[in-house]
């Protein structure tokens, strides 16, 4: 087969997903298990069992590099000797995988040989190797890439790397994806008619070029915002706090990039096409369906959060935030330009300055509104910390009392913090978890909190911000029956 193959890093898919697993049990016996952290601490990556009530974890977030391998003078998706055979992939993955990874990688395959499946055929066949010649390795190396197709080493092995980090099953389903066939999304050749690309802040420039219609086929597909292939709004970026793609404003605010959560409808058909499948969606089941119990992305309000009063009285509070802040995100993490909930203290205050409120070097005053006149001197804000707190609605848990809830976080400054609590009809009021201060983590960041009550049980939470100096910003949250969406 063929070695003269170059190869490199494409894309940094960056995957701030951290999770933190709690457990607590509606009696007053069992209040303080795993609970009760009284002051902030280092956000901490999860390896989140269900069960586990103090995660062993990592102390930052997890960066995935990756993540294809390109072949260079070889069309991948429209040379057909790079598709698997009748769509059928024999495989093996490394003995040393722990076994929840492993699952969750097969558990992978087997959703994507689902959703693929046509009219009750099945249209890519993943199967255990045996004797064939050539297969799909899953190999448990550094980081997550790909080849893109069917791509042999003289091993007769098709390479796919998921290491540590990359065993979620929407990882291992794109990089699946990869080596079907597939380029990432924001690759495609009309690529600049939907989303804007922030050049000086892209890591690689490589990743974002574009490939032509000779390369990549869209088979009369529609740009797929949707896509498992596409990169979220700030992957891949030189400075995480900027976002590096964004969709063209008309396409409006409530647009997602980057998901990870499962093939979309057009992922399917045109895995269906390529492998000359009949196209069948019908039995795709999407979205999260009766598990979600709350959801808000802040696009058009709170949704159904009501705002808490401030330790202040009537200073500063939680507002849905429409464009960019000075010193926390410049866009929500859907899509870069969408809007995300903020509060902050220097906010509110640098509002209300007047001049006798600044100092000459802070050449900021009440009727100036030069962009260059942001910064306040130091003095001119107080020294006493403010909380603000919203609260969601009373909300249910599964049958088994189990839920989990997802967020993103910005967190800026030395010395802001969100604390989640959450408390019940049978619940005593606790700290679910304290996130950000000591981490001062100045970009968008997943976490998720699994809640275990033992029985179905209402709980309402609370997030709290703890404002001195910095900001804490709030996206994508929502809260779901059973497990976590990304640890299971
Ligand atoms: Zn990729």
């Amino acid at each position: 087969m063929a070695v003269n193959v170059f190869t490199y890093t494409s894309g940094l898919v960056l995957l701030a997903l951290l999770v933190v697993s709690v457990t607590c049990r509606p009696t007053l016996e069992d209040t303080h298990q795993g609970v009760g952290i009284s002051s902030p601490e280092k956000a901490n990556v999860a390896q989140a069992r269900s069960d586990s009530v103090q995660p062993k974890v990592p102390d930052r977030p997890v960066f995935i590099l990756g993540d294809v391998e390109i072949p260079l003078h070889r069309n991948a998706i429209r040379n057909k000797s790079m598709h698997w055979k009748d769509g059928i992939v024999p495989f093996v993955v490394d003995n040393d995988y722990p076994d929840t990874a492993r699952a969750t990688i097969l558990a992978g395959l087997h959703e994507i040989e689902a959703d693929v499946e046509s009219q009750g055929t099945k249209c890519i066949q993943f199967i255990p190797r045996t004797t064939e010649q050539n297969y799909l390795r899953i190999k448990r190396g550094t980081g997550c890439h790909s080849p893109i197709g069917f791509d042999p080493g003289e091993d007769g092995a098709v390479v796919s790397t998921l290491g540590p980090g990359c065993e979620i099953k929407g990882i291992v389903m794109h990089e699946i994806l990869h080596v079907l066939g597939f380029y990432h999304e924001q690759n495609r050749p009309d690529r600049d008619l939907y989303v804007d690309i922030n050049e000086t802040n892209v890591a690689v420039i490589r990743d974002f070029y574009i490939r032509n219609e000779t390369i990549i086929d869209t088979m009369g597909t529609p740009y797929d915002f949707e896509s498992i292939m596409h990169y979220g709004a700030y992957d891949a970026g030189k400075v995480h706090r900027y976002p590096v793609i964004t969709p063209k404003p008309k396409y409006g605010k409530t647009l997602r990039l980057g998901q990870r959560l499962g093939l979309s409808d057009i992922d399917v058909m045109k895995i269906q096409m390529l492998y000359h499948c009949p196209i069948d969606t019908s039995h795709i089941q999407r979205g999260l369906g009766d598990r979600l119990i709350d959801y808000c992305d802040f696009a058009f309000g709170m949704c159904n959060f009501s705002l808490g009063n401030a330790t202040t009285g009537s200073g500063p509070t939680w507002v849905v935030q429409n464009e960019s802040t000075p010193d926390g995100p410049v866009g929500g993490i859907s899509n870069g330009l969408d809007p995300f909930l903020f509060a902050s203290k220097e906010w509110d205050e640098l509002s209300s300055l007047t001049t006798e409120d600044v100092s000459p070097q802070g050449i900021r005053n009440s009727t100036t509104t030069d962009s260059a006149a942001t910064t306040i001197a130091p003095s001119a804000i107080s020294k006493t910390p403010v909380t603000v707190t919203i609260y969601s609605p009373l909300l249910t848990s599964g049958d088994d009392g189990r839920a989990c809830i997802q967020f993103a976080l910005f967190q800026y400054g030395p010395s802001s913090y969100l604390d989640v609590f959450v408390s019940g009809p049978l619940l005593q009021r606790q700290r679910l978890r304290t996130f950000g201060d000591v981490s001062r983590m100045e970009f968008w960041v997943r976490y998720e909190i699994k809640l275990d009550m033992g029985t179905k049980a209402e709980f309402q939470l609370e997030f709290v911000a703890y404002l001195l100096e910095g900001t804490v910003s709030l996206d994508d949250y929502y809260v779901v029956k059973g497990n976590c969406i990304y640890a299971d």
